[in-house]
C-alpha cells in the first residue's frame, strides 16, 4: 500500500494547514506545505483550543508543547452579567471530566505546529495561483513561477480561499454587524487577574472575553461591539483603544481595570459563510475556514480545522493513489454534518451572549448560558479517528 499511497500538497500554512502536516506525516503520508507569507506567522492574538482538539495533538506528539505554551482555563470559569453578577459557570472539560481547555497565543501555536515538521515539508513564499486536475493528477501554480504536481491538493487558505471556487461556485462572505476588539496586555500589568480562569460578561448586545494566554504570562481580551461600518475581514486593522473603553464603560469594574492597561487594540470584523453543500472535486479538496468559516461565539474556527485535518489524514492513511476523489467524498461526508452543526451553535451562541432576539429577556438569556454547558461537553467529547477509520475502512 505505502508506494501507492498518495502524495498530498496542502496550500496555506495557518492553523489548520499546519496541523494537517503534521496528522499526515503521524500517518506515514508524504506531504508538503506552500505559504503565501515569506515567513510563517500571525500577529498578536489570543484563541483557544479544548479537548475535542486537544486530543488530536496529542495523538501526533503535541500535547507536551501545548501544555508549555497553553495556558490551562478551570475552577471559576464563568459567564457573568455585565455589572460582574455570576450566571454559571463555563463547562470546560468533555463529559468524562477530562479538562483540556488551553488559552494560546496565535504565534505560539503556530510555531509549535511549524517546529514538530521535519525541514523541508513547510514553502514560504509560494501564493498560489492556478489550479487545474486530470482525472489522476493535481497541479498547482504560484505567482512565484513554480508549479507543482500532488495526488491530492488540500485548499487550507482560509476565510478568502482563491482554490474554493474551484470546488464549488463564489459566494459572499455573511457580515454579522459585529467587530471584535481584541488584544493582549502583559500579566506585570494586571498582577491580580486569575490567570486560570476563562470570564466572560455578557450585557445589551455586546460581549467581553478574557482568558490566559502563553502560560500565564499574558492576559487576552476580546470585546465584542454592534457596528453599521463593514469592514474587510483582517487581522491587522488597528483600533482605538478609548473607543474600545467608551463602549464597555460602566460594566464590571475588572474589565474597566483591564482596559485602562490597553494601549493598542485590534479590529476585526465577524463574517461567515453559509455552508456549502461540497467541499471536494477530484482530488481537490477544503479544511478549516476555506471550507466552513464560522462566527467566533463557540471559539471552534481552529479546532474544527483541527478535526479537519485529523479525519483527512488517518481516511487518506488507508487510501491508495486510485481511490483518492472517493477518499475525499467519505472525508467531506464525514466532517460537513458535525461542522455545520458547530456553524449554527456558533452563530445562536453570538445571539445569546449578545442578549439579542428571544435574549432580551435575561432571564431566558441566563438559563440557557447555563444549559449551554450540555451542549459544550457534547461538542468536546466528540472524537473524529473512529468514524474516520470506518469511513476509510468502507470505501
Ligand atoms: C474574533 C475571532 C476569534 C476567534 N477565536 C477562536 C478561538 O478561540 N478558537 C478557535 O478554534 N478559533 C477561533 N477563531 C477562528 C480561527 O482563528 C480560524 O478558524 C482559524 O485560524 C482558521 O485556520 P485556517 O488555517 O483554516 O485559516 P487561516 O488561519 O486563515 O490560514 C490560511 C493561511 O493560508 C494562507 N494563504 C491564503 N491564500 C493563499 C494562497 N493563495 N497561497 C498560499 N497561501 C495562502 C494565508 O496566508 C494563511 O497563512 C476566531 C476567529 C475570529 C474572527
Amino acid at each position: 500500500m505505502s508506494q501507492t499511497r498518495p502524495r498530498v500538497a496542502i496550500i496555506g500554512g495557518g492553523i489548520g494547514g499546519l496541523f494537517a502536516a503534521n496528522a499526515m506525516i503521524a500517518q506515514g503520508l508524504e506531504v508538503s506545505v506552500y505559504e503565501q507569507a515569506s515567513e510563517l506567522g500571525e500577529i498578536g492574538a489570543g484563541f483557544y483550543v479544548t479537548p475535542n482538539s486537544v486530543r488530536h495533538l496529542q495523538r501526533v506528539g503535541l500535547g507536551p508543547a501545548v501544555e508549555k505554551w497553553g495556558s490551562l482555563v478551570g475552577e471559576g470559569s464563568q459567564y457573568m452579567r455585565d455589572d460582574g453578577t455570576p450566571i454559571a459557570p463555563v463547562q470546560v472539560t468533555d463529559a468524562s471530566g477530562w479538562n483540556a481547555t488551553y488559552g494560546m497565543h496565535r504565534a505560539d501555536f503556530v510555531d509549535l505546529l511549524a517546529a514538530a515538521l521535519p525541514d523541508g515539508v513547510v514553502h514560504c513564499s509560494h501564493k498560489s495561483i492556478e489550479f487545474e486536475q486530470s482525472d489522476d493528477k493535481a497541479r498547482v501554480r504560484f505567482v512565484n513561477g513554480a508549479e507543482i504536481d500532488a495526488d491530492v491538493v488540500v485548499a487550507a487558505d482560509g476565510i478568502h480561499s482563491e482554490l474554493r471556487p474551484n470546488v464549488y461556485p463564489p459566494s459572499t462572505p455573511v457580515f454579522h454587524g459585529t467587530i471584535s476588539y481584541r488584544g493582549l496586555v502583559s500579566r506585570d500589568r494586571l498582577p491580580d487577574w486569575p490567570m486560570d480562569q476563562w470570564l466572560m460578561w455578557a450585557g445589551p448586545s455586546k460581549h467581553f472575553l478574557v482568558f490566559p494566554v502563553r502560560h500565564g504570562e499574558i492576559v487576552n481580551y476580546v470585546g465584542f461591539v454592534p457596528t453599521d461600518e463593514e469592514m474587510k475581514e483582517s487581522w491587522s486593522a488597528s483600533g482605538d483603544p478609548d473607543k474600545l473603553r467608551a463602549e464597555f464603560k460602566g460594566w464590571d469594574p475588572r474589565i474597566e481595570h483591564l482596559l485602562e492597561q490597553v494601549d493598542r487594540t485590534f479590529r476585526w470584523a465577524l463574517y461567515d459563510r453559509e455552508p456549502l453543500p461540497t467541499w471536494s472535486k477530484g482530488c481537490l479538496t477544503l479544511l478549516g475556514d476555506a471550507a466552513h468559516p464560522m462566527l467566533p461565539h463557540l471559539g471552534q474556527g481552529a479546532n474544527q480545522a483541527i478535526e479537519d485535518g485529523m479525519a483527512l489524514a488517518v481516511i487518506l492513511a488507508q487510501t491508495d493513489k486510485a481511490s483518492v476523489p472517493a477518499a475525499l467524498r467519505a472525508y467531506e461526508k464525514l466532517r460537513r454534518e458535525r461542522v455545520a452543526e458547530v456553524q449554527q451553535g456558533a452563530r445562536q451562541n453570538g445571539l445569546r451572549v449578545d442578549s439579542m432576539s428571544d435574549y432580551a429577556d435575561l432571564e431566558l438569556r441566563d438559563a440557557e448560558l447555563a444549559a449551554h454547558a450540555e451542549f459544550r461537553k457534547h461538542l468536546y467529547t466528540y472524537d473524529v479517528v473512529p468514524e474516520a477509520e470506518a469511513a476509510a475502512a468502507a470505501l
